[in-house]
């Protein structure tokens, strides 16, 4: 059943015309989802059929099967977990990256979609002030931008004592000691097990879930053999971030190689007024970020760079027949990224940053601090609530004095379906996290936030 061109027209029309009704319903539609995954699950739960369907039709059934079990996550009050919203040139270049479907993987093969990618590159080393020469590659996520710093930081520290990993593998190797901050993000533990390092040595944090950097030094100095260093840009509770200048010091003093975790806090960099958070950045060899969380392009958007392109394209290069390789300059897309073949994710990261300008991502950043500080300030001045972090960049950590009352605070907050925000648990206590990461949140979005929070705490107490 080839399509012809034509045949794709109704069916794209159709997609658009669902995508428009779900954009346009965020502003009003509670945000949480009205079934659960159950529910779903039993509504998509058919036979698939013999015969071939239309592409229209087919469309058409799956936004009315899906409707009732989507959350609003683009929606300027969804302030759960760190999601972000999407731009409208990133989410429409998205849209022409599958109608393009070019194979990211050869700058030869596909050299439009390379070359967008490797300009959206040098744009965003220059927004965050990491060095020119580093290598950029467009992962799934902050988690695939991880494992490639932390895959660099692995050959790196090998090869430093004569083992050559791509030959001998880690069987009989010397054991690395992987450094990290008590508060780091649980996908450095998880990449970690990709690379077969084992479990990390923590290193003691501050009340904000900063690593401390005497805790650091004398930690490293208790072993000894090749070493990493994981620093954090934007803890996940506080959004604080560690102390670059001083770790980076003593780690490289150390000859570790020092990898960053910034997931969304590596954007602290891009504003004037917020830099000073994540000073020493630049001293680090390695940097993890998502494009899908601050910038607000669709999933999935990683960023992964390293500092030494011959390290990173030694890791993922291959040198195979078939493959037409470019020996000069940048290098080719998939020597940065574990995949070969994968879509060209980095476009949708182009239109973001061109549709914005540089003074569009400070504002963007400086936008997300401003409402987060209106929840502190808001909260703080209510009775009977906390705010438990220091409110630096973008989150916000609240308690309502005991974990129980705090647990169906949050749980009020969701069925009254106004805004959404994620409980966790944070700093020995339960608490309501507020992550304010979508480019749309104004502040009216936040007014009605706030007045969800006091009416869950009106209803809680009622009961
Ligand atoms: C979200 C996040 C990650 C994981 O990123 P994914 O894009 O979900 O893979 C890692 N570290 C931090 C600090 C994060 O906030």
């Amino acid at each position: 059943m080839p399509a012809r061109p034509g045949e794709y027209a109704p069916a794209l029309a159709r997609a658009q015309e669902h995508a428009n009704r779900w954009i346009d319903s965020l502003p009003s539609r509670p945000i949480g989802p009205r079934q659960d995954a159950e529910q779903l699950l039993a509504r998509f739960s058919m036979p698939l059929q013999e015969l071939p369907i239309d592409a229209a039709a087919v469309v058409d059934e799956l936004a009315r099967l899906a409707e009732p079990g989507l959350m609003a996550i683009p929606a300027g009050r969804f302030f759960g977990w760190v999601m972000g919203g999407t731009l409208p040139a990133a989410m429409a270049a998205d849209w022409l990256v599958s109608a393009w479907d070019q194979n990211a993987a050869l700058r030869y093969a596909t050299p439009a979609t390379a070359a967008a990618e490797e300009i959206a590159g040098r744009w965003l080393l220059d927004l965050l002030g990491l060095p020119a020469g580093a290598d950029v590659g467009f992962t799934t996520g902050a988690t695939g931008s991880n494992f490639v710093g932390l895959a660099a930081a692995r050959q790196f520290v090998l090869d430093g004592v004569g083992w050559d990993i791509a030959a001998e593998g880690l069987s009989g190797s010397p054991r690395i000691n992987v450094f990290v901050g008590r508060d780091r993000h649980a996908s450095v533990d998880l990449v970690l097990k990709y690379l077969g390092l084992g479990r990390p040595i923590e290193v003691a944090a501050d009340a904000q879930g900063c690593l401390i950097p005497g805790a650091l030094a004398e930690t490293m100095d208790a072993v000894s053999g090749p070493a990493i260093v994981c620093l954090q840009a934007g803890n996940l509770h506080s959004g604080a971030s560690d102390p670059f200048t001083e770790a980076a010091a003593l780690a490289h003093g150390r000859g570790a190689w020092v990898h960053v975790d910034g997931a969304f806090g590596l954007w602290a960099a891009a504003s004037r007024t917020h830099r000073h958070l994540v000073e020493g950045l630049a001293d680090c060899d390695s940097w993890a970020t998502d494009a899908h969380k601050t910038l607000n392009v669709p999933y999935d958007c990683g960023v992964a760079i390293v500092s030494r392109p011959q390290v990173v394209r030694s890791v993922f290069g291959v040198h195979t027949s078939y493959l037409v390789r470019d020996d000069h300059g940048p290098g080719d897309p998939f020597e940065k990224v574990p995949e070969f073949s994968r879509r060209a994710r980095g476009v949708p990261v182009w239109a973001a940053l061109r549709s914005l300008g540089t003074s569009g991502v400070e504002d963007l950043v400086d936008g997300l601090v401003a409402r987060a500080q209106s929840f502190a300030q808001a909260l703080a001045a209510m009775p009977g609530v906390e705010v438990v972090n220091e409110v630096v960049f973008t989150q916000v950590c609240v308690g309502f004095g005991s974990d129980e009352r705090t647990r169906r605070i949050t749980e009020h907050i969701i069925a009254d379906g106004t805004a959404w925000m994620s409980g966790s648990h944070w700093a020995g206590r339960d608490i309501l996290r507020i992550s304010v990461s979508n480019f749309s949140t104004d502040e009216h979005d936040v007014q009605a936030a706030l007045a969800a929070v006091e009416r869950a705490m009106a209803a809680c107490d009622l009961r």
